[in-house]
Formats: C-alpha cells, structure tokens, sequence
C-alpha cells in the first residue's frame, strides 16, 4: 500500500504536532504519524517554561484555552538546592509557567493539529526512509497487526524525539557527555510544594520536581548512566525510586512510595543531537533535532519555537509550489530554517550547556548557588533566560558569568 503526501511528519510530540497544525493550517496535506495512541505519558518534568505560553497564543486553534481549561499548576519561578545545602530561588518577573501533565498537553496538540486539517494515524512506527536517488521521499511505516505502508512527501520532517529513527536513518546522530538517564514519576501529597518548581543537586545527579494540579508532583530523579549501572538498583519500582530521593537532603521525608499515581517512567541517555537538522527531503525539529540535558527544562519551548520556524521555512515551497516541482524539496530551500535556528537557539544550547555540565561538579554547584542566595537581581535574571523570557545572552555576558563566580 503506498499514499502521497506534501509533508509526512514523523511524532506527534510538541514538535511534530505543532509543525502539522501549522503546514495544515497553511493549506498543505499533512500526515501525522506516532507509534502511540494519545493520550500517552511522555518522561518530563511537564513544566511549560513562560516563553512557552506566547508560542501556544500564536499557534491559535484554541491550544491556550484548553490548557487553561485543563486540570494544572502556576509555577511562579525555580527554587535550586546545592549539594551542601545552600538553595536559592528565582522569579519570572511578571510572569508564570503552566504546568499540566504530558498526556493532556500532547493531546490538547494533536488534536488541534486535526481540527487544522492534518491527518493524524496512531499505533503506527515509523520503521525507515524511502529514498530517491540522495534525497529523503517518504517514510515505511508497520502498524499493530504488521501492515507496511509506505507514505512519499515532499518533506519528511522527523519529529521523533530523543532516539529519532529519522535522524538514524540519515546517520548524522552525534553524543557526548554527560550521559545521563531519567526516572520520572507522579507521586501523590508530596509535602512542601508550592508554586514554585525545584531542582535539588546531589553529588551524583539531581532531581527535579514541581505541581501538575490535582495535587499530583511530577518527579525527575536524573542519573549519571555509569552511577546507574554501578548501583545495580531498580529505581523503577516505588521503593527503590523513593530511597534514592531520600539522599537528597531538601527531599529526605517527603515521599511515600504508596503515594505514586504512575509507573515510574525511565529514559536517556542524553546530550545528543544531529549533526545537521535538515537534508534533501528531511528536516528534524524537537529533540530529533538536539536535546542536551532536562536540567533547564526548555525542551517543549524549543519543540514548539523550532516547529514555527520549519513551518515558516517549509510553507512557501509547500504550499505556493517550486523548489524541486513536485518532487523532495531541496537541501537548498531548507537553508532559511537552519540559519533561523541558529539564530534561535545558540544562547539557549551555550547556557543549557554551561548548567548541564556545571550540575556535574558539586563544588561549582555549591558556588553558584550561594553566589545567586545573595544576589535575587541575579538569581531572577538567570530563571528568566532559562525560562525563555529573557534573551540567554544577556546571562551569557563575561561580566554576568564573572559574577556567578565571584
Ligand atoms: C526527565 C525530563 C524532564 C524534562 N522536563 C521538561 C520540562 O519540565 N519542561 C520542558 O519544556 N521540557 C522538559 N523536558 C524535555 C521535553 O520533554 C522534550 O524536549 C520534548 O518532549 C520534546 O518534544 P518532541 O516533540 O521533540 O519529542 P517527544 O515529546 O519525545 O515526541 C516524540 C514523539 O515521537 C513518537 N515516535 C518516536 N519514534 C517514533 C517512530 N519510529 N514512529 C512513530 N512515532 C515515533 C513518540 O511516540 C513521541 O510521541 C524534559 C525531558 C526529560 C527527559
């Protein structure tokens, strides 16, 4: 069986589902593909960074107020404990975060990219590429009962996360340290949250949590892929997931391993990205693209901000028709996107870089943080790049990283 298509999108993430809402929308023939059926849980913190909330204004299709509607929490600023104890927080200034759990939000987006035009199929893997001559036409896909299709576009953009078959395929997969993995559960009547999100930073990884509303907290315990190994531990039942918390001394007495609402979820390693995020025929958004490390949780902003941009590059060649004719638009129409993401992302990849690899050393840790206890200008200025909402080059500034220090 085989169909065609302008644009084959390979995830139905933020990413993928925001890049289909907008091609349909714009008047392209759109096929959305995801190996899960919506709703599905997705590993993440689930905070929506403030940045976040202008972007799901402009997407339109009544996104915003669906998640308003939804059960959520506020989340007002970031509270980050060092190894040693020492904790300083930080506040959007004039600003908040949503925060909902995955399976609502992603829904909330597929289904808006439906009501746009997209045709959306679940249950389906996308298993490989379809190839003309150098470049990128469509995507084979199996489905639950083994049906192969194959499915031609113009663009195929792999939207398909951290393990992106698409960016594999293409072989431009890099990775590097740290190499790091996540356990994320829902737990229940957790003591001590209020409306802001913590991270708490241990001689060997961190934890992050925060409100998702109902009284649930979504939880994030991050390791280092070797300490996992060498531990032997199962952190993906309650109790072995809750004991490992316990180390963390601003989170020692807070959970009860009845209380999780969810299986504990597990994925990583992180901290790799594609070498180009666009080829003849293909181009990659969200963390097919690069996902570096959650720490700063700006993940879903750079899904969303990086779909508006493929959208923005894709819609002319799409939909008003030339480069290439009807055949794979070429590498060459896709250049405007990179360049857009260059300009987009470079302070956001420099300073969720310096954070990632800073985490990893307790004593640069316990610096900072008490640096940033003494200076709130400083410690407000700092959530507000990772927050999306201040440019990251202000915080990037040699004088401002002195001061961090110093
Ligand atoms: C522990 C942790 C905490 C995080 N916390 C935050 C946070 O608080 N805030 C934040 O903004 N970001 C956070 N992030 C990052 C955020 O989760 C990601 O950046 C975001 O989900 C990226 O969206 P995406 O659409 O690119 O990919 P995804 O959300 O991963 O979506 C990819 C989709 O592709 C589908 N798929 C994969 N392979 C195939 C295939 N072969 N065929 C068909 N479908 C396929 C998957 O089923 C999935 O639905 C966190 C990440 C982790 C790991």
């Amino acid at each position: 069986m085989s169909d065609r298509w302008d644009a084959v999108v390979v995830g139905a993430g933020p990413a993928g589902a925001a890049t289909a809402l907008l091609l349909a929308r714009a008047g392209a023939e759109v096929l959305l593909l995801d190996r899960a059926r919506f709703p599905r849980h997705k590993p993440c913190s689930e905070y929506l960074s403030p940045g976040t909330t202008a972007i799901l204004k402009r997407l339109g299709g009544g996104v915003l107020d669906a998640v308003e509607r939804a059960s959520h929490a506020k989340v007002y600023g970031m509270k980050v404990v060092a190894p040693d104890g020492a904790a300083m927080s930080g506040r959007f200034a004039g600003a908040y975060s949503y925060a909902l759990p995955r399976a609502t939000f992603d829904t909330i987006l597929v289904r808006a990219a439906e009501r746009a035009g997209a045709v959306v199929r679940e249950g389906v893997t996308v298993a490989d590429l379809v190839w003309d001559g150098a470049a990128v036409a469509g995507v084979v896909t199996r489905s639950g009962n083994g049906q192969r299709v194959t499915c031609h576009a113009r663009i195929v953009v792999g939207a398909d996360g951290l393990r992106s078959v698409v960016a594999r395929r293409l072989g431009l997969v890099r990775s590097s340290a740290p190499r790091r993995l996540a356990f994320t559960a829902h737990v229940g009547d957790v003591g001590g949250v209020d409306g802001l999100g913590e991270l708490h930073v241990g001689d060997l990884g961190y934890v992050g949590l925060g409100p998702v509303g109902g009284g649930v907290t979504t939880v994030a315990l991050v390791l280092p892929l070797r300490a996992v190994r060498a531990s032997g531990r199962d952190y993906r039942g309650g109790t072995g997931f809750c004991a490992e918390l316990e180390r963390f001394p601003g989170l020692a007495g807070r959970f009860d391993p009845r209380r999780l609402v969810r299986d504990v979820l597990v994925t990583g390693p992180f901290a790799q990205w594609s070498r180009q995020a666009a080829a003849d025929g293909v181009l990659l958004v969200g963390d097919a693209a690069d996902f570096f490390d959650p720490f700063t949780g700006q993940g879903i902003y750079a899904a969303l901000r990086g779909a508006e941009l493929a959208a923005e590059c894709l819609i002319p060649g799409l939909v008003s028709g030339i480069p290439g004719g009807r055949g794979p638009l070429p590498a060459t129409a896709l250049a405007p996107y990179l360049r857009a993401r260059r300009r987009a992302f470079t302070g956001k990849w420099l300073l969720e870089r310096l954070i990632g690899v800073g985490v990893g050393s307790p004593a640069l840790t316990n610096r900072v943080v008490r640096r940033l206890a003494r200076r709130p200008d400083l410690a407000d200025l700092l959530v507000g790049a990772t927050g999306n909402i201040v440019p990251a080059r202000r915080v990037l500034a040699p004088s401002l990283l002195a001061q961090l220090l110093w």
